[in-house]
């Protein structure tokens, strides 16, 4: 049988490991930090019928700049919770198939071949394989004590590896850990490449708590990415965006493929944000459940960190792998991201949680 090591594969791809999170047919999938509450009926009729329209005209390449979507974004990320210092305009926004496609985006036109991007591990760990995958090599910083990211902390590593870009995930995945705008703002000085935040879960932390947008204004290097795969319930869509100076936006066209997000792609997003509320309507109820999950595990003896995405990474697990196998047993799925004696678990139902929690609380006696 052929092996990848007969092909004549790049040598800086030989012995890496695809992106490789379990997909099972479970009953509580809680692994992914999807939402697990289905999109509302109601706007299921609605895009079914926005990709209908769209299906009238697929014969043709869609719209290359996906005008109305970019529109659509930048008028959710002016009005959203955290708050922009200054109203972001469609020319500050980029889209494409989930923002790991944005952040590859940004490495293609940013990284490569004998530059470096900095990150800070225990981080989403596609930062580190889009990087590799564009030929950008990876350079880690250290975290203070509790996975925390302070600015003297962020600053040293910059001033070490003088990277070409920083990744920067705020909360951070998989440890839940916010992210002070006072680091993002000192990493941005200290450095002369791009800073890229990873805000995938901004809509789940604390309301009115500021986010990266707001640092926008008079930053020209300083990326914001988002996506609608978390608290728009639309991971099976593919929809990821950034917001950014318009120059950065001109970068990334030159990097893209010519028509990459489908007419089918733009026009559910568009029939979606359409009915933003809606859509996060659900998110009041999983930011329950993750603080129910913070005070439930610590109660049955474990160790969870402070959070304030849609997960929980819990410390204080003498056998993960055991912990993980006897969950799977009971249909429940979670996520050993191979921290010693940690596992993350995804905010769900209260339904789910609930069944989550009796299994482990059943498990300890
Ligand atoms: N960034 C972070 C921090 C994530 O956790 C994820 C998904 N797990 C993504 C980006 C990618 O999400 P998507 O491609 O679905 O937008």
């Amino acid at each position: 049988m052929t092996s990848l090591a007969d092909l004549p594969i790049r040598d800086d791809l030989r012995g890496q490991t695809p992106y490789g999170a379990p997909q099972k047919a479970v009953r509580i999938a809680l692994n992914v930090n999807e939402n697990t509450h289905p999109v509302p009926v109601e706007i299921i009729a609605h895009v079914a019928a926005a990709v209908e329209r769209e299906l009238h005209a697929v014969n043709r390449y869609p719209d290359r700049e996906f005008t109305l979507l970019r529109e659509h974004l930048a008028a959710y990320l002016s009005s959203s919770g955290g708050g922009a210092a200054a109203p972001v305009l469609p020319e500050q926004v980029w889209a494409a198939n989930g923002s790991n496609e944005v952040i590859q985006h940004i490495l293609q036109a940013f990284g490569g071949p004998g530059r470096r991007v900095l990150g800070f591990p225990p981080t989403y760990s596609m930062h580190s394989i889009i990087a590799a995958s564009t030929g950008t090599e990876w350079v880690a910083g250290d975290r203070d004590a509790g996975f925390a990211l302070s600015p003297e902390t962020a600053v040293a590593a910059v001033r070490r590896t003088d990277p070409d870009i920083v990744f920067l995930c705020a909360p951070n995945n998989p440890t839940g850990t916010p992210l002070g705008l006072d680091t993002i703002a000192a990493v941005y000085e200290a450095s002369r490449g791009i800073v890229m935040v990873d805000e995938a879960y901004a809509e789940f932390m604390p309301e009115g708590q500021p986010d990266a947008l707001s640092l926008l204004p008079g930053r020209e290097r300083l990326v914001v990415s988002r996506t609608m795969s978390k608290a728009f319930a639309f991971a099976g869509a593919r929809l990821g965006y950034l917001a950014a100076d318009p120059a950065v936006i001109d970068a990334l066209r030159l990097v893209r493929l010519p028509y990459h997000l489908s007419g089918l792609t733009q026009a559910a997003a568009v029939a979606a944000l359409e009915h933003a509320p809606t859509m996060l309507r659900t998110v009041g109820a999983i930011r329950e459940q993750r603080d129910r999950l913070l005070v439930e595990l610590t109660r049955l003896g474990y160790d969870p960190h402070d959070s304030w995405a849609n997960f929980v990474l819990f410390g204080g697990v003498a056998d993960p792998h055991a912990t993980f196998e006897h969950l799977l047993a009971h249909d429940i799925l979670i996520r050993d991201v191979g921290l010693p004696n940690h596992l993350r678990v995804t905010a769900g139902t209260p339904a789910e949680t609930t069944e989550f929690l009796d299994v482990l609380a059943r498990m300890n006696q």
